[in-house]
């Protein structure tokens, strides 16, 4: 079974950027990552290398930052009260850290001054404006349920109930 939209795929992935160093991994935690296919669940960059791979399958990526997280953008700074942050006290310039935003949900930013009551931060992604090696193993390809088509995210082992 090919990866492709309304499938649900699970893989495991390694990610560096463009020098060469580890950004991120799968294997670092227990599970591969599982995704609703087609439903940019990830980056364009990665589906689109995905598609019509199969269980077994290993394939190597670059994404540029067009087809990733965007472009930098300059000045895409904001000062925040500390209260919006889960992790406040502990925070330094050049953490990344996630922000609660209006309407619910979180923004991943990057610190750039710790004040006494609010907190400068770069609202770019901190993968913007990179480019992103991933090096992917496909390791499950699974016909999505109804259901899971209907939410737009996965249930059951690797995805989540609601
Ligand atoms: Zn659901």
């Amino acid at each position: 079974m090919k990866a492709e939209k309304n499938k649900v795929v699970t893989f495991h992935y390694h990610l560096t950027d463009e020098t060469g160093t580890k950004v991120d991994s799968s294997h670092d935690r227990a599970e591969p990552l599982t995704i609703l296919f087609g439903h940019g669940q990830i980056i364009p960059g990665l589906e689109q290398a995905m598609e019509g791979h199969e269980a077994g399958d290993k394939f190597d990526v670059s994404v540029p930052p067009e087809h990733g997280y965007g472009e930098r953008r300059e000045d895409f700074t904001q000062r925040v009260p500390k209260k919006y942050f889960r992790d406040a006290d502990h925070l330094k310039s050049g953490d990344a850290t996630v922000l609660s935003v209006q309407g619910g949900g979180y923004r991943q930013v990057v610190v750039l001054k710790v004040g006494s009551s609010v907190i400068d931060v770069d609202l770019n992604h901190p993968m913007a404006g990179k480019t992103l090696k991933f090096d992917v193993e496909v390791t499950d390809v699974r016909d999505a349920t109804p259901e899971e088509v209907e939410h737009g995210h996965v249930h059951g082992e690797g995805g989540h109930h609601h």
